[in-house]
């Protein structure tokens, strides 16, 4: 069956003077079907008492199991025997498995029986590693949409209102954005936000008068920088702020909200779909969706447990991927599960907090081998006004560059301040340089790369220090 979204989008491609009647459809019967009945089982779902739940979480689970178990040769030749078995026993039995694992064998955790006109293939992103090449279920695509619908609409956000996007798209050839009507959004290319063309952005933004910013916490501040630095620059009105894919620094939500004066909204999720968590209408803990997939977590000691204070790597098993089910992925971030339930808003989903990404957990090294982490040194604070873009470069220990994109307002005045505000949170642990340059690179999809780290064979030195700093 071809996917009904990327067909009204080849059509929409192929016939660009239509774009006005796609926004005729309402948007549920543009994406479809099981688009809305994913929303209908949400909105059915999500305030269930915890046992209720629990016991439709298990048939979730039990059904993704059973087929694993019974198709996809990694789970077949080891946990084949167990089927029969309770979903939550089998699943306590399962050795959760690494993204190298993964990667060294696709095939393994292919189910061969899945026709390949039923899925599609994508791989995960990031800013450092290897990506490793997935495959998807086509109506996982609707599927992830009510998920994302569902949880933005606890900050007012409904189908049909407009966004303002900012994420990997690189349109070339000095295109600013792009208009994509069946999503009701202009897609802006995080490529191109230089200070001689951010005024351009902010003007098209306030013409097409968008709902919701939507996209990488990093493109969404480098708008606010700028409107911050320039007194006479008024910001869009908005309803709210739309950020995934990029773990927020503290000092950002403050940044962001106070110049768009609107409530921010983040969430957790990735491209294997194994979790996705977000904010709720009173708390900015992560919510994770039961109805999407079992959220665990891994000690240091190798437990896995969904118990409330379990603290370590977060380990996720999706629902909705039957050509190739993550089971007890490894997802490299960790977090804490800080409870069952959120007493703010009724939902009895797991809540977990602290999530760390793999490439916020990287660590500057000091002089004396003590590791700091970028979360510390508060990259959002006012010292960093005036700049386009910043990128720390660390060769040596106790030595950094920020290489910086400086704006017009970036003075020396500026400069100094900004040194200064570094020195005083490293002490004298860390020699700080500062490197004016004309452009830095992002990620290929667009996200910024706050650390370039190439100490001498950095991997162990790091290790080191890192258990160095804990004794
Ligand atoms: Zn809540």
């Amino acid at each position: 069956m071809p996917d009904p979204i990327s067909l009204v989008g080849r059509l929409y491609e192929r016939l660009p003077a239509a774009g006005y009647p796609v926004r005729l459809v309402p948007f549920p019967y543009r994406i479809g079907g099981t688009y809305r009945r994913f929303c209908q089982l949400l909105r059915m779902t999500e305030k269930w008492a915890p046992e209720k739940l629990a016991a439709y979480q298990d048939e979730l689970l039990a059904t993704a199991l059973d087929r694993a178990l019974l198709q996809v040769p990694h789970y077949a030749r080891r946990y084949g025997r167990l089927r029969g078995k309770t979903a939550r026993s089998i699943l306590k039995e399962i050795e959760p498995v690494e993204k190298a694992t993964i990667q060294a064998q696709p095939d393994d955790f292919i189910d061969p029986t899945v026709s390949s006109a039923e899925w599609y293939e994508a791989s995960t992103g990031g800013t450092s590693g290897v990506p490793l090449r997935i495959l998807l279920d086509r109506r996982g695509f609707q599927i992830e949409w009510a998920f994302m619908v569902s949880q933005w609409s606890r900050v007012g956000f409904k189908p049909g209102m407009r966004r303002a996007t900012f994420r990997g798209k690189n349109f070339g050839r000095g295109q600013l954005w792009r208009s994509n009507p069946v999503y009701d959004e202009i897609l802006f290319s995080p490529f191109a936000m230089s200070e001689a063309n951010l005024p351009s952005y902010i003007e098209k933004i306030r013409s097409y008068g968008p709902d919701f910013l939507y996209g990488y916490p990093s493109a969404l501040t480098i708008l606010a920088r700028f409107i911050q630095g320039n007194p006479g620059m008024r910001p869009p009105f908005l309803r709210g702020l739309l950020c995934g894919s990029e773990n927020l620094y503290p000092g950002q939500r403050e940044l962001l909200e106070s110049t768009f004066k609107a409530r921010l909204f983040s969430w957790y999720g990735m491209s294997e779909k194994v979790i996705l968590a977000g904010e709720c209408e009173h708390s900015s803990s992560y919510h994770a969706f039961p109805q999407y997939g079992v959220t665990e977590i891994q000690g240091p000691s190798g437990n896995v447990s969904d118990s409330p204070g379990a603290t370590g790597e977060l380990v996720g098993t999706g629902f909705w991927n039957s050509v190739m089910p993550f089971i007890r992925y490894k997802t490299g971030d960790s977090g804490t599960m800080a409870g069952s339930a959120c007493a703010k808003c009724g939902r009895s989903y797991p809540i977990i907090e602290d999530v760390r990404g793999r490439w916020q957990q990287e660590m500057l090294i000091g002089r004396s081998g003590a590791s700091i982490s970028l979360t510390a040194l508060n990259m959002h604070g006012p010292e960093f006004l005036g700049l386009e873009r910043f990128q720390l470069h660390q060769r040596e220990r106790g030595r950094v560059i920020v290489r910086v994109v400086p704006g017009v307002s970036f003075d020396e005045a500026r400069a100094a301040r900004l040194l200064e505000a570094l020195r005083r949170k490293t002490a004298q642990d860390v020699d700080w340089v500062l490197e004016r340059t004309s452009s830095i690179a992002l990620s290929p999809r667009g996200k910024s790369v706050f650390l370039v780290q190439e100490l001498g064979n950095s991997f162990d030195e790091v290790e080191a220090a890192q258990v160095g700093a804990k004794r």
